[in-house]
């Protein structure tokens, strides 16, 4: 597999490129450590965006859902589909309106789903899916029984086609408004996980397991 995305015609950055980038290698650590994407697609000839959880295995984005869900049931017969992800890694404050923005990551891919009928493909898709909501989560819960797995649509959108672009540093001001009294500069954000609620069926005492008092988002 070519380590860059190959640009084409709708992934070709046009606005501010040089904050593009089709390096496979950037592309998948931004879609990994997203901890979900916006899908779109489209529905009788009508835009619809999800947010919804996706894993990366491999070159594969896999999605999964209730059998009866109709954003999967709409892509399943291989429909094309666009995917955003967002990572927002600060606040940019410039002393005009017109510079403020953001420092980000984000990827934007298109591809054309399938429906994954292979069993094996399948769990390999469910088992990346639970592990990137926290790492090592499948080892310590129940696999999914059968009728799980026939209650559940897993749909594959291949990483062909789709672009990066990153935003860092400060606010790029107008010389002009350099001596301007008012504050610049960046508020960086980070997500940052709260203290762990086991739930009522927990029995007192019994220790937070290290998966989850360490969780830290992918590449976080
Ligand atoms: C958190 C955040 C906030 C933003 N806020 C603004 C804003 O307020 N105003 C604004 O104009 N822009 C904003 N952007 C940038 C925005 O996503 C577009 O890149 C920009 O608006 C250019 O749009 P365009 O249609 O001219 O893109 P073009 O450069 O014509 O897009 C062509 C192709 O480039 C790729 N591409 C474009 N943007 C992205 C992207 N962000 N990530 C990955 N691939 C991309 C896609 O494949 C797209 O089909 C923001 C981005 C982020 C992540």
């Amino acid at each position: 597999v070519a380590t860059e995305l190959q640009p084409t015609d709708r992934t070709r950055l046009r606005r501010l490129p040089a904050r593009g980038t089709y390096d496979r290698a950037m592309a998948y650590a931004i879609l990994d450590e997203a901890l979900y994407c916006n899908l779109a697609f489209a529905v009788d000839g009508q835009p619809r965006v999800l947010p919804t959880i996706h894993a990366r295995v491999g070159d594969d984005l896999y999605f999964h859902g209730a059998t009866g869900n109709a954003m999967l049931r709409a892509m399943a017969p291989g429909a094309e589909v666009c995917v955003s992800v967002t990572l927002v890694d600060g606040l940019v404050l410039s002393r005009s309106w017109f510079h403020h923005s953001m420092n980000y990551r984000s990827v934007v891919v298109f591809g054309r789903a399938a429906r994954v009928e292979d069993p094996g493909e399948k769990t390999a898709a469910l088992r990346a899916l639970v592990d990137r909501i926290v790492h090592g989560r499948t080892a310590e819960s129940r696999p999914p029984t059968d009728a799980e797995l026939r209650a559940t649509l897993v749909v594959r959108v291949p990483l062909a086609e789709g672009s990066a672009k990153v935003r860092t540093g400060g606010p790029v001001e107008d010389p002009a408004d350099i001596g301007l009294d008012h504050w610049g500069g960046v508020l960086p954000l980070t997500l940052v996980p709260g203290e762990p609620v086991p739930d009522e069926h927990v029995a007192a005492g019994t220790p937070i397991p290290a998966t989850v008092a360490s969780w830290r988002r992918i590449g976080g």
